[in-house]
């Protein structure tokens, strides 16, 4: 992937232009980190770029930024940009292209993801910031009073970056993401969402969730149930406790399984019909929550014997015939009770078995 990457550079250094890989992946290669996704940097402009490779349609020219296909890879290649005002603590309103590498890196969020690599795979410092990474601290690249302000969304990837890769936040920068914590009140709960899917998936979640709370930015984010969520390796397990399903989007089915997931916290969920009716994953989710053991969620759900009403080898006509009775909605009625019956190993899911069963409690 490096390899590849590192010959996109010399092509477009091949055509005249300066270009180096830059941010995430650096950061994350100097931290022992695979990563796949490459960020280019050059000063070459969205158009020239498109001459020289085959370019993913509809990428955003104006922002500056232009996502090439390279030997079956995807890069994002950005021309070098000044970017001169911000719009409601997010956007800029306007972007300028320069010339200049180090005054790109200069617009860029963190120190740690400033560091630049050449085509020969060496590591360039422009800022001389390395030491950041080297000790492990997420430091806003200048004066974090403007920095955090100008676009809010850096104080949840603050976040994301001291949780994913376990750094520590310097102290200035943390005094100022939590001064301007409020105004995450106007980030768009999609983005908000991306982000702290991105925290809640980490195996260092619960750091995230401590920094959240140390920085009061719960209250910001319209997650009040944080401080007492079980911090469960299953990000819809997390949603499910902060209960915020109709404030920040998810899909039906999410909703469904949140739902789910809240009405089982309240059911005894080593009973193999629960088990049985709400599967395996719904079911293992919620142990995790309560702190049960999945193991034997996992046992009991590998032994039952159906799997869905399909399985019982009786059928309602079967039912109609012993009984002498037409169709009705008895048999759906007969049917649970059978089910729930063998789920719970009182009858053998065998013919004679069950059509006894039936003659026994309903002729
Ligand atoms: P990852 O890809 O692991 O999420 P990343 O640092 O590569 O992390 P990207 O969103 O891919 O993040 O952005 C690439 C680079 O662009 C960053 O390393 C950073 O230099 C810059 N950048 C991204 N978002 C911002 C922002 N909101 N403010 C300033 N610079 C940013
Ligand atoms: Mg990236």
């Amino acid at each position: 992937m490096q390899d590849i990457a590192l010959e996109v550079i010399k092509i477009l250094e091949n055509h005249g232009y300066i270009a180096y890989i830059v941010g995430g992946y650096v950061r994350d290669y100097l931290l022992n980190i695979e990563t796949m996704d490459v960020d280019i940097c050059t000063n070459a402009k969205p158009k020239d770029i498109m001459d020289i490779f085959e370019t993913v349609p509809v990428s955003s020219i104006q922002y500056g930024s232009v996502s090439v296909i390279y030997k079956k890879y995807k890069f994002d290649i950005t021309t070098f940009r000044k970017e001169i005002k911000y719009e409601d603590n997010r956007k800029p309103v306007k972007i300028k292209y320069i010339d200049n590498i180090k005054k790109d890196l200069l617009r860029r969020d963190f120190t740690i993801n400033t560091l630049c690599m050449d085509k020969n795979g060496d590591i360039l410092d422009f800022l001389n910031v390395r030491d950041d990474i080297d000790k492990r601290i997420i430091r806003t690249v200048g004066n974090p009073r403007y920095r955090i302000k100008e676009d809010v969304l850096r104080i949840l990837r603050a976040i994301r970056f001291a949780t994913r890769l376990d750094l520590v936040i310097d102290d200035k920068t943390m005094h100022y993401l939590k001064k301007y914590g409020y105004l995450l009140k106007k980030l768009s709960y999609v983005r908000k969402k991306e982000e702290l899917n991105k925290i809640f998936s980490s195996s260092n979640r619960e750091k995230g969730k401590k920094l959240i709370l140390e920085l009061k930015l719960d209250k910001f984010l319209d997650i009040p149930n944080l401080s007492k969520t079980v911090m469960v390796n299953d990000i819809i397990g997390i949603w499910s406790q902060l209960d915020v399903d109709s404030l920040y989007p998810f899909t039906k089915i999410e909703k469904q399984q949140m739902e789910r997931i809240r009405f089982l916290l309240n059911e005894d969920i080593y009973d193999p019909y629960v088990i049985y009716c709400n599967g395996l994953y719904l079911c293992t989710v919620v142990a995790m929550i309560k702190g049960l053991n999945k193991t034997k969620i996992n046992e009991i759900y590998n032994n039952l014997v159906i799997n869905n009403k399909k399985d019982i080898v009786v059928k309602p006509n079967d039912i109609m015939r012993v009984l002498n009775k037409d169709a009705g909605s008895y048999l759906k009625n007969i049917m649970n009770d059978i089910e729930k019956m063998i789920v719970y190993g009182k009858i053998r899911n065998d013919h004679d078995d069950i059509m006894k069963f039936v003659i026994n409690n309903y002729k």
